[in-house]
């Protein structure tokens, strides 16, 4: 276990530990309103809310670039109260309990566990207190692939980084205490290891003695 002491598994939110379509499309649905109130002029929210997302990595960052607009309501306004309760509905299904007891395993063997996401506070808390209120560490919304982001990091310990964006993880390939893992139930990367299911990322990060023991060394 105190060979994990130093090691600490980063997981993103959404499109890892969060993957309901349904859910994910609610939430970018109400990105799409807000880029649609802050840009009525423009024809298409759905493809400029796209685009802005593809190069900032974060639509309000992209909608204060481009069009010099205030976004600092942006969190209220996409994370509003029926979108807040369609995730705690998520928070109590099968699929997302078993994920949970995979992260508490990962705590149990030793590895600190941290959130890595781009989302606000009111988004992340949720997930965190269904998981382990206490052991995860939560600072709050983070400017991923901004390289500063990364750098705000512990460099004397490892960081296994887990994120459903390639681009997220390409900024941290410089960095020699970071291991990336794409997170992708679909596509497999060439150059970035890729699981597709939390048990699988388990496997890939536990070491062998750390593992319970197999069902036919089982006694009970
Ligand atoms: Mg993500």
């Amino acid at each position: 276990m105190t060979m994990n002491m130093n090691k600490t598994l980063l997981l993103d939110i959404d499109g890892v530990l969060v993957r309901d379509r349904v859910l994910l499309d609610h939430v970018k649905n109400n990105i799409v309103s807000y880029v649609h109130k802050k840009v009525p002029s423009h024809k298409n929210p759905y493809n400029l809310n796209n685009m802005l997302y593809k190069i900032y990595g974060h639509t309000a960052k992209g909608l204060k670039k481009v069009y010099k607009l205030d976004t600092s309501d942006f969190d209220t306004e996409v994370y509003d109260i029926h979108v807040l309760e369609h995730l705690y509905d998520f928070l109590e299904t099968r699929e997302f309990k078993n994920d949970s007891e995979i992260v508490r395993h990962v705590l149990d063997i030793g590895f600190d566990v941290e959130f890595l996401s781009n989302s606000p506070l009111v988004w992340s808390e949720p997930v965190k207190y269904a998981i382990d209120r206490f052991r995860i560490k939560n600072k709050g919304a983070y400017e991923k692939p901004d390289f500063d982001t990364y750098l705000k990091f512990d460099p004397s310990r490892e960081y296994i980084f887990v994120d459903d964006s390639i681009n997220n993880l390409l900024p941290t390939l410089s960095l020699d205490n970071w291991n990336q893992i794409h997170f992708s139930p679909t596509k497999k990367s060439h150059f970035i290891d890729t699981v597709s299911s939390m048990d699988e990322l388990l496997k890939k990060i536990q070491p062998r003695s750390d593992r319970p023991a197999t069902s036919s060394s089982d006694t009970r």
